[in-house]
């Protein structure tokens, strides 16, 4: 770890109160909440006054943690008329490893699962941002907003370099949170439908926004998060489902490797399935996916499956996966067979990234007094 004098708890984590079971939560986290919900109204109200950013790392293909986490609110702000911009975060690969792996493959990858989810390149700009030079270089007046103890302090970074096995944090991931802002603010995004792994560097990206405002003139917004009702989905060791440690249910696995892989979920010994996530989290996550799914309280699912004990509850959940991501996996193996369109799909999408963030690198400059000619 980079030299922090001690640890600090994340405060974006709701916590656990000093009464057993009872949730305390941080303010950090309730004020992200409000503005979520705030965000919500608005999407009511005034859907195209939204511009949504999001962005997946193309280091495997995506999960249930972000179908249920973000893939459904990125829809849901799609179809309500929100402006729609899809980040391929590829050079964020590098930042708790050596190499990128298939990088290309797996961009490949995120374009097929975005769109077979639904996203629709006629409405979403997908882009890679390595090939938007512009939205790279606000990196360098952003960096200048931002102190080395405040990077060192973030808890996603920490989190992400003990779960990579970093012992030694690397200049580009103690910096990738800026890095983030620039992805977000380089359209001016005021939305970003985020899991709560998210938040920190979200807050990130509001403190730049807020900085270079007051220090040079009014260019950004400072966006919110929109949070969704699953914001951290756990994989099937019990940690949070992550493409790099191997505990995912894919959106394209098939119907049997669904069943295989959620068979070997982590649950307790408690053959009565009870919903109870303080004592029980393993099994509340998988009667959660279930809720998700099919539309119904975890609580109902969980009395409803009480001493059928852990297999119904991986069976019940495996048919609930299987039947919300069918017509995902049929239209992904559509997709597949056109290599051509995702091409161009990325090809059309950088080019209009490109432009936006060459406006916008103008305003900066001219805001920073950099025009000479
Ligand atoms: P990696 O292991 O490579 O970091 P990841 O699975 O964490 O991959 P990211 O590309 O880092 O995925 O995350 C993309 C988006 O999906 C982020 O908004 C993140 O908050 C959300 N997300 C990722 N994993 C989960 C999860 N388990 N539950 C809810 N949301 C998630
Ligand atoms: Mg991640």
């Amino acid at each position: 770890m980079v030299g922090t004098p001690r640890t600090l708890q994340n405060p974006f984590a709701p916590r656990t109160g000093p009464v057993r079971g009872s949730a305390v939560v941080s303010d950090t986290f309730r004020a992200a909440q409000a503005r979520s919900d705030e965000i919500e109204q608005q999407m009511a109200d005034d859907p195209a006054s939204l511009r949504m950013l999001t962005g997946d790392r193309p280091t495997g293909a995506l999960h249930i943690g972000h179908y249920f986490g973000s893939i459904r609110n990125r829809l849901r702000l799609q179809d309500s008329g929100a402006e729609i911009w899809q980040l391929i975060a590829d050079y964020q690969v590098i930042t708790d490893r050596d190499v990128a792996g298939d990088i290309a493959g797996n961009v490949r990858n995120l374009l097929l699962d975005n769109i077979a989810a639904g996203l629709d390149p006629e409405k979403a700009t997908i882009f890679t941002h390595s090939s938007v030079p512009a939205l790279n270089q606000l990196m360098l007046p952003f960096l200048s907003l931002v102190s080395v103890a405040e990077l060192q302090r973030n808890p996603t970074v920490k989190d992400e370099a003990k779960s990579a096995g970093i012992t030694s944090i690397g200049g580009l991931l103690l910096t990738y949170p800026v890095h983030q802002a620039a992805d977000i603010l380089f359209c001016k995004a005021n939305v970003v439908p985020v899991g709560r792994d998210q938040l920190p560097h979200l807050e990130q990206t509001r403190v730049v926004a807020r900085r270079f405002n007051d220090r040079y003139a009014p260019v950004f917004p400072e966006p919110g998060a929109l949070l969704s009702e699953a914001p951290l989905i756990l994989g099937t060791d019990g940690t949070k489902m992550s493409k790099s440690k191997g505990n995912v249910v894919e959106l394209r696995m098939t119907a049997d490797e669904t069943a295989k892989k959620l068979k070997g979920a982590k649950t307790d010994s408690d053959r009565v399935i009870t919903y109870d996530p303080e004592q029980r989290p393993e099994v509340a996550n998988l009667l959660t996916l279930i809720a998700l799914c099919e539309g119904v309280e975890p609580a109902a699912v969980a009395e409803e499956i009480g001493d059928g004990g852990g297999g119904a509850l991986k069976g019940r959940l495996t048919e609930a996966i299987n039947a919300e991501l069918a017509p995902l996996r049929a239209r992904r193996t559509e997709l597949e067979a056109d290599p051509g369109y995702l091409q161009d799909v990325l090809r059309r999408g950088n080019e209009r990234a490109n432009e936006v963030a060459e406006a916008t690198l103008d305003e900066v400059r001219a805001a920073m007094g950099m025009v000479y000619l």
